[in-house]
């Protein structure tokens, strides 16, 4: 008991290794580009003070996305989800599995749930003992079902869903931005070093590991951010990406995407001068989410409007995808709730 108590504290403090590499990285970045750019190799102080604003203009936003995607719990379904004691009773004590099936409908009924297991019934965590809400997952790093679950990130050690996707995809975006400032304004000094111009032998080794860095991690956060760029564009999370969502007519990738404008906003909110920061404007409670099929019953012109292009993912070809879309550095290892026994559907 102590044994395996002490194996899951050693688990959750391992779990936090990957972000402390990349503050270690972050705050040597940090301390290279100020100290050893700024203030020891630039001269020009006009150029001194332009670098270092926008420098800590980037600085901030990256780190605040980081925090927020961090430290933003995922968010579990409301308790009208969860199984009330008699129902659980009746449902545990059920033998046959076609009962045990209407029982979840019959609870069902009274919840906006739309999307269903591959073989047509309620989609249920026997885990949690809870209905789950459409796009909600059980993440089995976390042991908890994550609304609007898009995958479990060791880099932030937390689970991606719907209280903080759009926070991550800032922090990708701000990631970006801030590689991209660094290697840029670096490399005229890197050239120097490098051509023996300048002879500062410390302040060298950082400014070229500096540049190294910042192309490395642009490079490997590039890839994904222009994933994740491609699933807002189609309203996809990217366990849906790896393996449909079913309805009751069954499975459809495109369940959720209502035009390239309005998915942005599912996730941006409809306030565009919130969209740039991390503060939560995502549109809904992540419980219930707008469909194509009801939008077009609702607008039948929709109904005529050209299908997405096809992407050609689907479940079957799924485990073999997993790994090639994304680059090894970035990729988010863990997809919880991506079994395909009829509990994670
Ligand atoms: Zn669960
Ligand atoms: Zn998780």
């Amino acid at each position: 008991m102590a044994l395996s108590r002490g194996l899951r504290c050693c688990q959750r403090a391992f779990a936090w290794v990957p972000v402390a590499i990349i503050a270690l990285v972050v705050l040597w970045s940090y301390y290279a580009y100020v100290c050893e750019l700024c203030l020891v190799t630039l001269s020009n102080p006009v150029e001194k003070v332009a670098y270092l604003t926008v420098f800590h203009i980037l600085f901030v936003l990256f780190v605040w996305t980081y925090w927020k995607s961090i430290f933003t719990l995922p968010v579990q379904p409301d308790k009208k989800y969860h199984m009330s004691y008699a129902d659980k009773e009746r449902y545990e004590n059920e033998e046959r599995p076609e009962v045990q099936r209407q029982i979840l409908a019959e609870i069902a009924r009274k919840l906006p749930v739309y999307t269903r297991t591959g073989n047509g019934g309620i989609r249920f965590c026997d885990r949690c003992q809870l209905i789950k809400p459409d796009r909600c997952h059980h993440c089995s790093v976390c042991a908890i079902c994550v609304l609007k679950m898009d995958h479990h990130c060791p880099w932030v050690n937390n689970c991606i869903g719907f209280s903080n996707y759009k926070f991550f995809l800032l922090f990708l975006a701000y990631s970006l931005l801030y590689c991209l400032y660094i290697a840029a304004t670096v490399f005229k000094y890197f050239i120097k070093y490098w051509t023996g111009e300048l002879t500062n032998g410390r302040s060298k080794f950082h400014v070229l590991f500096l540049l190294f860095v910042a192309v490395m991690f642009f490079v490997s956060l590039m890839f994904l951010f222009g994933y994740h760029c491609w699933l807002v564009s189609r309203n996809r999370s990217t366990l849906e990406a790896f393996s449909a969502p079913v309805f009751q007519n069954g499975p459809d990738k495109n369940g959720f995407n209502l035009g390239f404008v309005k998915n942005l906003q599912q996730v941006f909110g409809e306030e565009k001068k919130l969209w740039l920061l991390p503060v939560v404007s995502s549109l809904g409670d992540g419980h219930f989410f707008p469909m194509r099929a009801l939008c077009e019953a609702q607008n039948p012109l929709l109904a005529n409007e050209e299908q997405w292009e096809d992407d050609g993912i689907d479940e079957e070809t799924h485990a073999s995808l997993s790994g090639a879309n994304i680059p090894s550095l970035f990729m988010d290892f863990s997809f919880g709730g991506q079994k395909t026994n009829g509990s994670s559907r």
